[in-house]
């Protein structure tokens, strides 16, 4: 029995240019009581001929057509959304009032410094904050994303390394990273080289020792790790790092498990970047607005990002004049609204608070690591922080593969964990589940996965054709990917 769906109301929707019909308006406008300008003169032939086939609609229809599609969604607001590696966490609505606060919402970024003061406050609090989290020295908040903070950082320690007469050759990246990590070393122009995991699913140092040398720029670790175990020997790989000369960048994405507990610059890490659409609380998915700002050691703050916002005599000013600054990384200061929305979030925890969500975190992922160890295969022996990764080990032999049982999950009721990540696991669900879940909705959860892995044996054909309770049937992905049609034609 699934508990937690029932046949839906979802009604067939076509496409807005379907339902056209000439003249039709979703406006009513009185008539003009100004003397009718010719679009032609007065634009000056910039204006276009017509759109082909654009939707006409009234307003009702045009309000339906896209209520209508916003059901066929799942959304963190409807249920638990377990997808490992990207803290899909409930976003408090406390956020958003404060994000829309007018003279927040309505700053224009050209406006006279002293008319934003309290904009200007709001990115140097959180950039205290957060060197206070990360046990760092100095913030950026300008990259837009966490692959952009990457790229940020990378560009950061290789011009420190430049400053100092050598940029080096290669960046080290564990056979577990995401893959953000070698393309940003490649982008900012290094060789990558791969540090191979032991048998616990961590960096194994003799193999980093072995591989370091006076060309290693750098070696980028996520930590806890992907496979959401804590990287033990830290410490040490930040030794070896240093002894030669190479610099420790940590990719904070999964930042969720340690805000509170533990420091990246406490444990050797120089420069980290956090995803603020992560573990500090925005809306993301579907490639809206999110931040990754960097963290830097004080050796590495030179380096970072201009404007800075720099405290004189009680008010606050843009440091435009950093001759070691990188430049700008993203117009103005960044993704200003998600930087309210961060600032929000941790005032309203408090310390304490973000202490306690770190460890819900955790408590939840060991949870259902628990509840599951005896229905899939658990894949690394150390204890989970904030995610747990399985493998589909007992149930490939059945012919089902993670990604089926991702799509079986569907009909439960649940957004899918992770599929197929990290690489080093073969057949991975990576499962995250964050704080904001509470008892009822993880063991639902559960009960789902135990059912589906009963299913797997009794009923292997009906795991392999899900989704069934979606409006729309399995697709097949390979020619959605190879031949999108993204274009409606008449
Ligand atoms: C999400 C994630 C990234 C990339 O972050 P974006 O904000 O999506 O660019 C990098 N590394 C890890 C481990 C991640 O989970």
């Amino acid at each position: 029995m699934i508990r937690k769906t029932r046949q839906h109301l979802v009604q067939n929707e076509g496409l807005l240019f379907e339902q056209s019909s000439p003249g039709k308006k979703a406006y009513q406008l009185p008539a003009l009581d100004v003397p009718e300008v010719n679009p032609e003169e007065a634009l000056a032939g910039q204006t276009r001929d017509g759109i082909e086939g654009f939707p006409e609609v009234s307003e009702v229809e045009a309000i339906r057509h896209f209520t209508r599609l916003s059901t066929y969604n799942y959304a963190i607001d409807l249920g638990m959304y377990p997808l490992g590696s990207c803290t899909m966490k409930y976003n408090p609505r406390v956020n958003e009032a404060v994000a829309r606060t007018e003279g927040l919402a309505w700053a224009h970024p050209y406006a006279p410094i002293e008319h934003v003061q309290g904009c200007l406050e709001v990115i140097h609090r959180l950039e205290a904050y957060l060197a206070e989290i990360c046990g760092m020295d100095a913030v950026t908040l300008q990259p837009a994303a966490g692959a952009h903070g990457e790229w940020t950082g990378i560009m950061v320690i290789r011009a420190l390394l430049e400053s100092q007469g050598n940029p080096r050759k290669k960046i080290l990246v564990p056979d577990s990273a995401h893959g953000t990590n070698p393309a940003t070393a490649a982008m900012c122009g290094y060789e990558v080289a791969n540090i191979p995991s032991n048998d616990k699913g961590m960096v194994d140092v003799s193999a980093l020792a072995a591989a370091v040398d006076g060309d290693t720029a750098a070696m980028m670790v996520t930590n806890p790790n992907t496979l959401g175990v804590f990287e033990e020997q830290i410490h040490e790989v930040a030794r070896v790092l240093h002894a030669k000369g190479a610099l420790l960048y940590m990719d904070g994405a999964n930042m969720n498990a340690l805000v509170g507990l533990s420091r990246p610059g406490d444990f050797g890490v120089d420069v980290m970047h956090l995803n603020l659409h992560k573990t500090f609380s925005t809306p993301h998915g579907g490639g809206g607005p999110g931040a990754g700002p960097v963290a830097v050691k004080s050796h590495l703050a030179p380096f970072l990002p201009t404007p800075r916002v720099v405290l004189r005599n009680g008010r606050f000013e843009l440091e435009e004049n950093l001759p070691q600054s990188i430049g700008k990384v993203r117009a103005f200061q960044g993704n200003f609204g998600v930087l309210v929305r961060a600032l929000a979030y941790i005032m309203a925890h408090g310390g304490p608070g973000l202490r306690k969500a770190t460890l819900d975190a955790i408590l939840n992922a060991n949870y259902i690591r628990k509840h599951l160890a005896d229905h899939y295969q658990i894949h690394a022996e150390a204890p989970s922080m904030h995610e747990c990764v399985f493998s589909d080990d007992k149930q490939s032999p059945h012919g089902i593969r993670t990604g089926d049982i991702a799509k079986r999950l569907i009909d439960y009721g649940f957004h899918p964990y992770t599929v197929s990540f990290p690489l080093i696991v073969h057949g991975a669900l990576m499962i995250e589940p964050t704080e904001t879940e509470g008892k009822q909705e993880i063991d639902l959860f559960i009960d789902a996965m135990k059912s589906i892995a009963q299913e797997v044996v009794d009923d292997p054909q009906l795991i392999k054709s899900a989704p069934h309770r979606t409006r729309t049937p399995k697709v097949d992905e390979v020619t959605a990917a190879r031949k999108p049609v993204l274009r409606w034609r008449p």
